[in-house]
């Protein structure tokens, strides 16, 4: 729905190009915002944006946030980070400076602005959690040394400095928990567990199964995860998060395989691999404080956008 023009917004998303962030670029145009896409292609492509391009409210920056950046808008998304752990595995130095430097210098641009900012944080800040469901008050449990630090870490320091500058220079922040996302424009190669298993199933190759499979993930569909972070932007100043965004209803592993194969009637056999290092063994978000402070709260079911997504999916065959 088009909103009037004085609501009209100029409106930053770092990591613009990546899965998430080229949908909330959507969103925020069709709302009738301007929209400025800052991303270094990393993990994203311009395929995701494309369709953008020749829309006069759309405009694509290529630059990497651990550099500053001087641009004059009035709100940030900050999403800049590889998502994927064979990404941010990749590169683990980048990745924490990415999340660090990244943080700061965003956080610097919207101190100088005084305009608000919102944080693309993870339920990894929660890490392997001994209480479950994760609500915002756990503190985590997370190895500091381990692969998956360099995601984790840089994520938690990122918080850190969030709630910093909100605290020694009144930025306005909001912190959102992201919880296992899914959906089109994932990269089908980026190693996460829905496009592997789908890729794999469309392709009649070994599903590939980490470890036993009991391991649960709960997995909120794109267009739901979006919806939860433009409405915590639209809150008040006394409105910092976290807040939990993500689907609380919890499926093994194994669960998803069977899933997948069911909806794409696919020949493909289940066969285990080894459990990465430090893989959490559950995961599931109390979404409490988002139905709460943002009346939200996920409305697509499992079954659902996995068809969406396999339906995305089948263009890479
Ligand atoms: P993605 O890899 O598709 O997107 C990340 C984007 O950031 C890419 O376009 C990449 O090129 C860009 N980027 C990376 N480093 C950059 C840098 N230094 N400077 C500028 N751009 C950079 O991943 P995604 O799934 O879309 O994740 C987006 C954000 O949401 C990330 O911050 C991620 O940590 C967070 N998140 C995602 C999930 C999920 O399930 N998808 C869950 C929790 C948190
Ligand atoms: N920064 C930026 N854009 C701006 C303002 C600041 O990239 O519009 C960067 C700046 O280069 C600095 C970081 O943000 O490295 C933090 O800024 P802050 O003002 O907090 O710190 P200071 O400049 O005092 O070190
Ligand atoms: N996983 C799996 N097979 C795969 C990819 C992932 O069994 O081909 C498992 C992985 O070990 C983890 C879960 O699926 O337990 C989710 O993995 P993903 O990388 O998607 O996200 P994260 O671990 O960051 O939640």
């Amino acid at each position: 729905m088009a909103r009037s023009y004085n609501m009209r917004k100029r409106v930053m998303v770092t990591g613009g190009a990546g899965f998430l962030g080229s949908h909330l670029c959507d969103r925020l145009l069709d709302a009738g915002h301007d929209v400025l896409c800052v991303d270094n292609l990393f993990t994203g492509t311009k395929d995701n944006i494309g369709h953008l391009h020749s829309n006069p409210s759309f405009e694509f920056m290529r630059h990497d946030v651990t550099f500053p950046l001087f641009v004059e808008v009035d709100e940030i998304y900050n999403l800049a980070c590889p998502a994927s752990p064979i990404h941010y595995q990749h590169d683990p130095v980048q990745t924490t400076k990415t999340s660090v430097h990244g943080a700061i210098n965003m956080l610097g641009l919207a101190k100088r602005l005084g305009c608000k900012i919102l944080q693309a944080s993870t339920s990894e800040v929660y890490g392997d959690p001994s209480v479950h469901p994760q609500s915002e008050e756990y503190w985590g449990h997370v190895n500091p040394i381990g692969i998956r630090s360099c995601y984790d870490e840089g994520k938690r320091c990122a918080e850190t400095l969030f709630f910093d500058y909100h605290r020694q220079n009144g930025v306005p922040i909001k912190v959102a928990r992201i919880f296992n996302t899914y959906g089109p424009r994932m990269h089908p190669a980026d190693g996460r567990v829905v496009s592997n298993f789908i890729m794999q199933a469309l392709k009649g190759e070994p599903i590939t199964i980490y470890g036993d499979g009991s391991q649960t993930r709960s997995f909120c569909y794109v267009d739901d995860l979006i919806r939860g972070l433009m409405a915590l932007m639209e809150t008040g100043p006394e409105t910092t998060g976290p807040i939990n965004i993500g689907n609380p209803n919890e499926f093994t592993v194994r669960e998803l395989a069977e899933k997948v194969i069911a909806l794409i009637g696919s020949s493909s056999q289940i066969v285990q691999e080894p459990l990465p290092q430090d893989d959490p063994k559950q995961r599931q978000p109390d979404i409490t404080k988002a139905k709460e402070v943002l009346d939200w709260q996920p409305s697509i079911e499992l079954e659902q956008g996995l068809v969406k997504t396999i339906d995305y999916f089948r263009r890479f065959l």
